[in-house]
């Protein structure tokens, strides 16, 4: 987003040169270390995700077969152990087995990864026992170590104009709309999180610990999905933190044997 932000991310480059804390030109390189501007997946003014990069441009392959809203259920195995496809519940309720000829990639997430597998008897023999679910492999650590990055964003009202006293009025909203619609720039083309970087606190030896958010506007996260974003009444800024390394542990496990019953 260099070259595109806001003016008071400018601002925050220098008030963290004035902490004298490290600035730097590129937060995915070598010395990622110090305040910075972000990098996005934007292109034409869209984000991007793997899956309109990826998965979309390859949907005519005929070895691909996409299936929304399908739950898998259990991982199927053969007498060995092996892994040789999953068991499938379609959004009508309909089940179908699919069989691998090569390998199973089980990639269901953090919460779905764990309960997948305790669901198809691999996980903590004891826990599986309770819920009545057939031991295949005892693994304890099956669910174990869940970790959250919970990020504490902060609140400041300005001095100077932020991103609010353009995309409150409604005139400015018409303005950055048009803006986009015909140049694909713009704040509507960019995140949010304009600039930011990683930090260490003092007890921090091995590196970064702690990674900043700097939004040059400032709103509240609406309760309903479907509520826009409404920058506040004010010019301000965020600046959002979160922790890096996390010490608290968690775990994720079954609450029934039923699919989807974390
Ligand atoms: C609020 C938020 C902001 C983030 N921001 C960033 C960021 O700016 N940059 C960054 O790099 N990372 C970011 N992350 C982290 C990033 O999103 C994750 O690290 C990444 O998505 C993990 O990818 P994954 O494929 O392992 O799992 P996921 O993206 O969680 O994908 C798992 C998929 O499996 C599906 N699934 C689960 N169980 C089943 C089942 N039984 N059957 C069928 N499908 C199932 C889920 O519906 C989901 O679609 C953010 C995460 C959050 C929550």
């Amino acid at each position: 987003m260099k070259g595109q932000t806001h003016p008071i991310c400018d601002r925050f480059l220098t008030a963290a040169r004035e902490s004298q804390l490290p600035v730097t030109e590129d937060m995915n390189g070598a010395r990622f270390e110090g305040a910075g501007i972000y990098e996005t997946n934007i292109a034409r003014g869209r984000r991007q995700s793997s899956s309109k990069t990826y998965l979309t441009p390859a949907l005519g392959r005929p070895n691909l077969d996409l299936r929304l809203v399908t739950q898998a259920e259990r991982v199927l195995f053969d007498a060995e152990g092996r892994a040789t496809g999953v068991a499938l519940r379609a959004r009508d309720g309909s089940r179908h087995d699919v069989h691998a000829r090569a390998e199973v990639i089980l990639s269901a997430g953090a919460i779905g990864s764990p309960m997948l597998l305790q669901q198809s008897g691999i996980g903590a023999g004891g826990d599986l026992q309770r819920l009545g679910i057939d031991t295949r492999r005892n693994l304890p650590a099956v669910g174990q170590n869940l970790q959250d990055h919970l990020c504490a964003s902060y609140y400041y009202r300005a001095t100077v104009p932020t991103l609010n006293d353009q995309l409150r009025p409604l005139w400015g909203q018409a303005m950055a709309g048009l803006r986009y619609l015909t140049t694909r720039r713009g704040p509507l083309a960019l995140s949010v999180n304009q600039a930011g970087g990683f930090f260490r606190t003092e007890s921090a030896t091995d590196g970064p610990n702690i990674q900043l958010y700097f939004n040059p506007m400032s709103y509240r996260i609406p309760e309903s999905t479907k509520a826009r974003l409404l920058p506040e009444p004010y010019p301000g800024f965020l600046l959002c933190f979160n922790s890096c390394r996390p010490e608290s542990r968690g775990s994720v496990g079954l609450s029934r044997p039923e699919p989807g019953a974390a």
